[in-house]
């Protein structure tokens, strides 16, 4: 039977473990905030880790899911660390929406003990989580994906090999970079809108059977602006990170990419002044100042 391990219980990872748990892997989570930890434990009657090396002690399968690659390098070291759990032959699959560089370096780390390394980000949103519908995008090799192929379809639908160690993470930088861009841009054009006097319902309606329509305009605005809602799924400076990734990937295959560049800058921007609590979809909120306009229905 294959063991499990799950670090990182927040607000994505959450969802994530609690398929896991119900899968009969011998799940053991760990968190940094222990309480939550024991929390889940005691719900889904699996093994709380007190480190992360107990965590990856004895586990084929060992997931981290953090803000960012960093996090995880410096969970590897040390006698709590992950590396004096994990066993030749592992596989630590990184669910982290990380940095290509940051990954390669971890999977150096990796391989000079035996262990495996799959950079895996995860797109579909808490919604997808809890739906176990996650697209997971993934880099390193293709067999190793294909033994912990089974794990990952525990959470996610789609399951998509993007090419080697850091292809995961480039290619999930680059479609949050565009829906950075579509938040800030929709905005932009519904503030326009609704000074020139439409309403924003009725722009939406034709906008989402047009060819400008995105996810913003299909889903985030309908259910989370017009309601004036904004829930809190998916932090605003974890988007911030995302598109700053994709604008460091193009500056590193030296692709210009001056679009990209001035939303990482926007984004930097409204995060500074917004804050850790706010959602990405707020960020709206951010140009409603900018512009004046409040984009609600008439
Ligand atoms: P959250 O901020 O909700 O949770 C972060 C988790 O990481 C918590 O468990 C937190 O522990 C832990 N953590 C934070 N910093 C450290 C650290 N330095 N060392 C150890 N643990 C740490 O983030 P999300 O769950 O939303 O996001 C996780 C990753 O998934 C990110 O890379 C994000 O971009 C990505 N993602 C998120 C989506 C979403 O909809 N939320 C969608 C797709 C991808 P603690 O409990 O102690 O704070």
């Amino acid at each position: 039977m294959t063991t499990v391990a799950f670090l990182g219980l927040g607000a994505i990872g959450t969802p994530m473990a609690k398929h896991l748990a119900r899968a009969s892997l011998g799940l053991r989570v760990w968190n940094r905030t222990a309480a939550r930890a024991a929390a889940f434990a005691a719900e889904h009657g699996v093994v709380h880790a007190a480190t992360p090396a107990d965590a990856a002690r004895g586990a084929d399968v060992v997931i981290t899911c953090f803000p960012v690659s960093s996090d995880v390098e410096r969970l590897l070291d040390g006698a709590d660390g992950l590396l004096a759990g994990l066993a030749p032959g592992a596989t630590l699959v990184d669910c982290t929406s990380g940095d290509p560089a940051g990954s390669q370096r971890i999977a150096a780390a990796l391989a000079a003990r035996g262990v495996g390394f799959l950079d895996a980000p995860v797109s579909g949103g808490v919604v997808g989580a809890e739906a176990a519908a996650l697209t997971v995008m993934v880099g390193g090799d293709a067999a190793l994906l294909a033994r912990v192929r089974p794990v990952l379809e525990v959470f996610g639908k789609k399951i998509v090999h993007c090419g080697a160690v850091g292809a995961g993470d480039a290619v999930k930088a680059v479609n949050n970079g565009l829906l950075a861009i579509h938040l800030w841009s929709l905005a932009e054009g519904l503030a326009a809108l609704r000074k020139a006097g439409v309403d924003p319902a009725v722009a939406l309606d034709v906008i989402n059977t047009s060819s400008g329509r995105s996810n913003a305009s299909m889903n985030l605005f309908p259910e989370r602006v017009l309601t004036r809602a904004f829930p809190r799924t998916f932090r605003l400076g974890l988007l911030d990170k995302d598109i700053g990734i994709a604008a460091q990937v193009a500056r590193e295959q030296q692709v210009p990419a001056p679009l990209l560049q001035l939303t990482a800058d926007l984004f930097r921007a409204a995060h500074l002044a917004m804050g850790e609590e706010a959602d990405h979809v707020e960020v709206v909120k951010w140009v409603e100042q900018l512009t004046g306009v409040t984009i609600a229905k008439d």
